[in-house]
């Protein structure tokens, strides 16, 4: 008696022990981990499944295991649990397969279920483990959308290098395309036509020059290299001299400027502030074909703003978000049409936000374009 009394106690001891031991594992699990009886009823839920869902243990205890599902699984849960009762089929056991779960608070999330199958008192019990996958998916889903960011950014690359090559060998080609004429002393051309021949090649040199300050500025900016110098500026001044050394195109092409720009100070890299004008006026002037184009600058709480307004072509709705990208021009046609490469904006841009400040456009198709920016005082 004595000897039976004892087994049974270290019995009872190893039981309770082996008991504890479980608890412990499935209290302590990082994955939640949920039992169900064959129609669907839910016996264990332990923490990591009441954080994962939102229920506590007593508020899901007994109740079918649909509850944590969104339909469609919601509906098809029973009818698989049926399926099995009825045939004892199964899918899932042993693989792990993607799910969706719903929270106590209506709210859906990704989860990764591994289903195990046991028995107890000769019933099948199914032991579910999940992870939630919220993290890893969002992880997953960010990788993916930089990689097709970086994609997309070469690809546009590739299309302006390929555009940018024949935009800087168009210029190449008038001035090689001179140069035979002038390379036989015994047969130059006649001093007028020498004069039009190096006018030409003039042009050609100064769009060529501009092309590669535009390359050399834009790979500085993107390299994080470009500086400013500032210093006190008069913009009034400014806008004067950068309207003068477009008046003759415009007035062969009919246009007026009208300045409204105020009297004042302002803290500027001036070639920068130079360049921003230069790009703004002459792009006005490039897609105005008649009418005026209006500069107006104040100063407004401790910001220097100012307006470039035409009544041009306008830009369509479509290119508006694009218009400040790098690589992307709006529209390459009438842009090769009239010259230019597309980093124009994108420089013009990165130039006034190093001055802490902001541009922006509004344009309707026909109606003309107004482009307004603001540089820290
Ligand atoms: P680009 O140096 O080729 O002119 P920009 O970056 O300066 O490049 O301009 C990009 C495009 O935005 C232009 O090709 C043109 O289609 C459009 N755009 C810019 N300014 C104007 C404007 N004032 N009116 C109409 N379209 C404009």
């Amino acid at each position: 008696n004595e000897q039976t009394s004892a087994l049974v106690n270290k019995r009872t001891r190893d039981l309770e022990a082996s008991e504890t031991r479980s608890q412990l594992i499935v209290d302590g699990a990082a994955d939640a981990v949920i039992t169900i009886n064959c129609e669907g009823l839910i016996s264990t839920f332990n923490p990591a499944a009441e954080t994962m869902f939102g229920y506590s243990a007593d508020d899901v205890m007994d109740k079918n295991i649909n509850m944590l599902m969104p339909e469609p699984y919601h509906t098809e849960h029973d009818r698989y649990l049926q399926h099995y009762r009825e045939t004892g089929e199964r899918h899932i056991i042993g693989i792990g397969r993607e799910v969706t779960g719903m929270r106590k608070d209506g709210s859906t999330f990704p989860l990764h279920l591994s289903v195990g199958e046991g028995k107890i008192d000769d019933r099948p019990v199914f032991v579910g483990v999940l992870s939630d996958m919220t993290q890893r998916k969002e992880a997953e889903q960010s990788l993916i959308s930089a990689k097709e960011m970086a994609e997309e950014a070469n690809r546009q690359k590739s299309i302006f290098l390929n555009m940018m090559s024949h935009e800087l060998r168009t210029p190449l080609t008038v001035i090689l395309g001179y140069l035979p004429i002038m390379k036989n002393k015994d047969k130059m051309p006649a001093p007028e036509m020498i004069a039009q021949i190096v006018s030409d090649m003039d042009l050609s040199g100064q769009h060529l020059l501009e092309l590669i300050n535009d390359l050399l500025d834009i790979s500085k900016i993107e390299a994080g290299q470009m500086e400013l110098h500032r210093q006190q500026v008069n913009p009034r001044e400014l806008v004067d001299e950068v309207v003068r050394k477009f008046n003759n195109q415009a007035q062969l092409s009919g246009i007026e400027f009208k300045v409204r720009v105020d009297d004042f100070m302002l803290n500027a890299d001036i070639k920068r502030l130079r360049q921003i004008l230069i790009n703004l006026i002459g792009n006005a002037l490039k897609f105005t074909a008649q009418g005026q184009i209006e500069i107006e600058g104040s100063i407004q709480q401790g910001f220097a703003v100012f307006a470039v307004r035409d009544s041009g072509s306008g830009i369509p709705e479509s290119d508006i978000p694009y218009i400040f990208d790098s690589f992307k021009q709006a529209d390459s046609s009438s842009t090769r049409a009239v010259g230019g490469t597309g980093l124009g904006l994108a420089i013009t841009k990165r130039l006034v936000e190093l001055h802490q400040g902001t541009i922006t456009v509004e344009s309707k198709l026909d109606k003309g374009s107004v482009f307004k920016f603001s540089l820290k005082q």
